[in-house]
């Protein structure tokens, strides 16, 4: 409490006006008492000259006796004053202190001037005999017209001062224990009103510093208690608020993180933008699709942070023309096409607007595979159909009864429903292992064995073009993990094509190897090889380096494609290392069993 500058302000305030109080009383006080005892004095100095004057009538009209001196001696030592008989010219007829004969003339003495006209006269002045301050009252003996003489009594002013010191010190110290009292008592009085104020200032201090749980303990009826248990109230109020508060706050960061970890697992892009087209929020994807100019976009303009003026477009347009816009755009910097779809928010004035970006890229590419796709298969569809058309209205226009030719025809028709045949069964291979409707057991195939039975199996295709077939096992045998009519495919259509494109002459090897986690098969050829260009795009389906040649070899295309699709299944991988003219190697990696 004592740190409470309210206290000292109100006791300081009080202090003064009991400290101004009492010295205004003891002055005032002080004043009076000394004008008390000099009117008591006075009055004691009056009565003693009347006495004195009565009773020395005689020594006026007859002249002083020989024992005046010691009378007034007397006299003068039994009440504690100076008497002093004058005549009516100013000389001492007798004195109770000095010899008349000593003392000069008082004619002019002011006590006694004031006398001679008004009977009583008074003064204070230092005595020119005694050399000392004395009161002086004088009385005028007999008429004013003739007086006798004066009777006049002095007492010395330092025992009237004596007293007034005595009764002012007296004041001083009763004024002083008065204050003091005083004093104590206001402090008593401040403490108590103030210490409930510092209570409730330090439990207001300690709810604004977030300790809200506060309860003051004034036990008071006045306007303090009120104060008090109005404060105890609002306190428990505001601490009920502020649970209530953060249980809410809880509840809605909560919210806030759910619907940030939804937005932000969001494929699509998704980005807010205010009326003053600033980003409020944007996800990842929209980060990524964007490519944001700044990392912290957040409350910048969009044409800041985005540098497209296609997006701001449909911003602007959203927020001021049309609730709904949707787009289609190229992002130059990442290649993607996006559509963007800008939504209004419903308000007024509009809050905003909302970009959903879709990345439709992949999309759009596979949209074209299709396309691309169904436009290859129709034409290799096409050219084997236009050939049979042909031969069979050639056939029907006439030739079947021509010996020379109706057979061949014949033969070149079935030799096309062949290529047909191979084609769809191709394409219908390709179709189940793109969908993953096979389901391949994954078993343990031996590729000595495997690729000894294929070799077998070309070994008469491969001698009736005079090639030369290898096989270069492994040191020891190699174990993969595949399925072992998809491996066969695999290297099957590898020998194939190995055979198809190797000149009379020329030479297909097979090796095999196991590495540290996978086995190689390597399908070398020395045949006419495949230019650079070619090389990453022959496993594409329908690509062929030469089409003519393909065709003339009943190759669909598709074989590759299909060894590409299969190794991948496997978990494997296929390669190509070629020279143009010199000849080419597959290699096929697979998972070691
Ligand atoms: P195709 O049925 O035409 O053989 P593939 O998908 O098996 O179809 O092969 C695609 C193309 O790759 C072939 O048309 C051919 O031009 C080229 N090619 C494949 N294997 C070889 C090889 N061993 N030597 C040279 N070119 C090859």
């Amino acid at each position: 409490m004592l740190s409470s500058r309210l206290f000292w302000k109100v006791f300081a305030v009080y202090a003064v006006l009991t400290l101004v109080a009492a010295t205004v009383l003891v002055a005032v006080l002080s004043s009076r008492q000394r004008d008390i005892v000099i009117q008591r004095v006075e009055q004691r100095l009056h009565d003693s000259a009347v006495l004195l004057r009565d009773d020395m009538s005689d020594v006026f009209q007859h002249g002083p006796g020989a024992d005046l001196q010691a009378t007034l001696k007397r006299l003068g030592e039994q009440t504690g004053t100076r008497m002093t008989l004058v005549a009516d010219d100013g000389t001492v007829l007798g004195d109770s202190i000095e010899a008349p004969a000593v003392m000069e003339n008082h004619r002019n003495r002011e006590e006694l001037l004031q006398a001679r006209t008004n009977e009583f006269g008074v003064s204070q002045r230092p005595s020119p005999t005694l050399g000392i301050p004395m009161m002086y009252v004088a009385l005028r003996v007999g008429q004013r017209e003739s007086p006798a003489g004066f009777a006049r009594v002095a007492m010395p002013l330092e025992s009237v001062h004596a007293q007034v010191t005595s009764v002012r010190r007296l004041i001083l110290v009763t004024a002083f224990l008065v204050s003091l009292v005083a004093l104590t008592l206001t402090c008593i009085v401040v403490g108590r009103i103030i210490q409930p104020l510092a209570t409730l200032t330090q439990a207001a201090k300690a709810i604004a510093d977030g300790d809200i749980q506060q309860e003051v303990d004034v036990r008071s009826r006045d306007e303090l208690g009120t104060l008090a248990e109005s404060f105890n109230l609002m306190s428990r109020q505001l601490s009920s608020r502020i649970n209530e508060l953060d249980q809410k706050g809880r509840e809605f960061a909560e919210n806030n993180a759910r619907l940030e970890a939804v937005l932000g697992g969001m494929i699509e892009g998704l980005v807010a933008v205010d009326g003053g087209e600033r980003i409020l929020f944007a996800n990842r994807a929209a980060h990524a699709l964007l490519e944001f100019a700044t990392r912290d976009f957040a409350g910048r303009p969009i044409w800041e942070a985005v540098r497209n003026p296609k997006i701001q477009g449909v911003v602007r347009k959203a927020l001021e023309i049309r609730p709904h816009e949707r787009i289609e755009l190229e992002l130059p910097r990442t290649q993607s096409i996006v559509q963007l779809s800008a939504t209004r928010l419903p308000g007024d004035p509009c809050p905003g607007v909302i970009l959903v970006l879709y990345d439709v890229t992949e999309l759009r590419r596979l949209e074209n595979i299709r396309q691309q796709f169904v436009s290859n298969v129709s034409h290799e569809l096409k050219t084997p159909l236009t050939s049979i058309k042909a031969y069979t209205e050639t056939l029907l226009g006439g030739a079947i009864d021509d010996p020379d030719h109706n057979r061949e025809f014949l033969r070149r028709i079935e030799e096309q429903a062949e290529r047909l045949h191979s084609l769809i069964l191709d394409l219908l291979r390709l179709a189940r292992i793109e969908s993953g409707e096979d389901a391949f057991v994954l078993a343990t195939v031996s590729l000595g064995e495997l690729v000894d039975s294929c070799a077998e199996e070309h070994a008469g295709n491969a001698e009736s073009k005079q090639l030369t077939l290898q096989t270069q096992p492994a040191p020891s045998a190699v174990n993969v993990l595949a399925d072992a009519e998809g491996l066969r495919t695999i290297l099957d259509n590898l020998i194939e094509n190995a055979i198809n494109y190797t000149p009379a002459g020329g030479q297909v090897r097979i090796r095999w190897y196991a590495e540290e986690f996978m086995a190689s098969l390597e399908v070398t050829d020395t045949g006419v090889g495949i230019a650079a260009e070619h090389q990453s795009r022959i496993f594409e389906r329908f690509y062929r380096v030469d089409q003519a040649r393909s065709r003339e070899l009943g190759g669909t295309g598709l074989g590759l494609s299909i060894v590409k699709h299969l190794a991948r299944e496997f978990g494997g991988s296929i390669e190509v290392a070629s020279q143009l003219g010199k000849g080419s190697t597959f290699t096929v990696r697979l998972p070691l069993a």
